[in-house]
């Protein structure tokens, strides 16, 4: 089906996506809810994925990555417990979405991307969407953005083995990162907690993530 251009009817069909994919599912967050109920999640999915956007499911957008499910994107963001003073650190743009999702929950967004092209398209493309309080960074998330450091929260959108230190170093105290961990097959949420300096985790669902490939590491055995 070509949805293109409907906007009334993706806003119906993101409507049910909050009913039936996030309330149903225990997410509680009203601003989390309210900003998946505004961010127009069709704009960031390739064309022929379009009409699957709202869909309970990830979505391709090439060079092999994709967009999260939108049931884990609110999870994650939950999680975060997000202010609207927040400043955030992003790993992983891809196509922008949850970039977007940031810039309605948070004052300002730095967003990091190793894929020059994915990185180029989601700042054009949130550009046109009216996004200003966001910055994207082609370069290795798992190194963070110190320039922009502490982050109060930082949000982790690719697997690592282990959680990178660059990142729990940049985390301000008080400030929550949630991460998937694992290998390429098994994997499970992180929701740390900085207190008194020490990072506190919590273990949360399994999920399934590509990977966080780092370029800094090198000579690092995969
Ligand atoms: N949240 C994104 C999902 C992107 S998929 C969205 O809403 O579209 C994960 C992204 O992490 C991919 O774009 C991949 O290129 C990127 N990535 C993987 N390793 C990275 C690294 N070390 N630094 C920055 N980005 C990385």
């Amino acid at each position: 089906m070509d949805f293109s251009g409907n906007s009334s009817l993706f806003a119906s069909l993101r409507a049910h996506m909050v009913h039936a994919q996030l309330r149903a599912r225990g997410v509680r967050d009203e601003r989390v809810l309210a900003a998946m109920a505004r961010v127009p999640r069709h704009e960031f999915a390739p064309e022929p994925y379009r009409d699957q956007a709202y869909d309970d499911h990830p979505l391709p957008i090439g060079e092999g990555q994709t967009i999260s499910q939108p049931y884990i994107v609110a999870l994650m963001l939950e999680a975060l417990a997000l202010s609207p003073a927040d400043r955030v650190l992003e790993v992983g743009t891809g196509s922008g979405y949850l970039t977007a999702l940031l810039a309605e929950l948070v004052a300002q967004v730095f967003s990091v991307e190793r894929h020059a092209a994915l990185a180029e398209a989601a700042r054009d493309l949130l550009a046109r969407l009216g996004y200003r309080n966001v910055k994207v960074i082609v370069g290795d998330g798992s190194q963070g953005f110190a320039e922009a450091s502490p982050y109060d929260a930082i949000i982790v959108s690719a697997a690592a083995a282990e959680v990178p230190g660059a990142l729990l170093a940049q985390l301000a105290e008080g400030g929550r990162m949630i991460l998937p961990v694992g290998t390429a097959d098994s994997q499970q949420l992180q929701l740390i907690r900085m207190e008194n300096g020490q990072p506190r985790i919590a273990l949360r669902e399994l999920c399934r993530f590509v990977p966080l490939v780092s370029d800094t590491h090198q000579g690092r055995v995969q």
